[in-house]
């Protein structure tokens, strides 16, 4: 017995420092998570409990580089986000196997066809055209815990055209990545693979084609992408 066709390629991460790669799972992301952008949105950034959406595994755009202006859209934003790697999963993790689920960090960018999102919101409907389509997940190399990889003082930046569209503290998260994790695991059970997008401090806008993204996240890494 074999396939029909050959399986698709597991999406993976590099891993700094080593010759071996991440195998990409799934992709979870965090909705609101920084209240500046939350109030940019037009909500009120109340500690209620955080939701999650998610995008395909293939999203994954691995160090970046040259990303396509996406089709059906006329407002691509860019999100600046740590992102949290998983070497364990589980359901219900306490705090401490939370910590423990951690494999390493990176920063990517939740790429986002906004005026999709705005009709999705207004009439109810699912975010996923929005969020889930091909190439919206670009993500740097995966820094380990063990070296330094679990960034609860990073500053994240992003950078269009050299110019600074984004700045943020990851300790201003309304949800820190130990909570987000509980909370997670208490809807789905993490497998190890799994990234987490954690949310986009305030600053979002469109890029155009040809625009040059640069997101840094101290002590983790870079990411450059090009529009094209
Ligand atoms: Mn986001």
């Amino acid at each position: 017995m074999g396939y029909v066709f050959p399986p698709a390629p597991m999406p993976s991460l590099p891993i700094l420092g080593t010759q071996d790669r991440f195998p990409v799972r799934r992709i979870w992301c965090v909705g609101r998570n920084y209240a500046a952008h939350a109030r940019e949105m037009g909500t009120d950034p109340t500690r209620e409990p955080p939701f999650f959406f998610a995008k395909p595994a293939d999203a994954l755009v691995p160090l970046g580089g040259d990303m396509p202006y996406p089709p059906g859209t006329r407002d691509l934003h860019h999100e600046i986000e740590l992102v949290v790697a998983l070497h364990r999963g589980g359901r219900d993790l306490d705090a401490a196997a939370a910590r423990d689920a951690v494999f390493g960090c990176a920063v990517g960018l939740d790429m986002t066809r906004r005026d999709l999102q705005a009709n999705a919101r207004k009439s109810g409907q699912p975010w996923e055209m929005a969020k889930a389509f091909d190439h919206s997940a670009p993500c740097s190399a995966l820094r380990r815990v063990a070296d330094g990889g679990l960034a609860d003082d990073g500053e994240l930046t992003l950078r269009v055209n050299g110019a600074v569209r984004q700045h943020g503290y990851i300790a201003d998260m309304i949800w820190n990545v130990s909570e987000i994790l509980q909370h997670l695991s208490g809807l789905i059970e993490l497998a190890p693979g799994d990234l987490i997008f954690t949310g986009t401090p305030e600053g979002v806008g469109a890029v155009v084609p040809g625009d040059v993204l640069q997101a840094e996240l101290s002590g983790v890494g870079e990411l450059k992408v090009l529009i094209v």
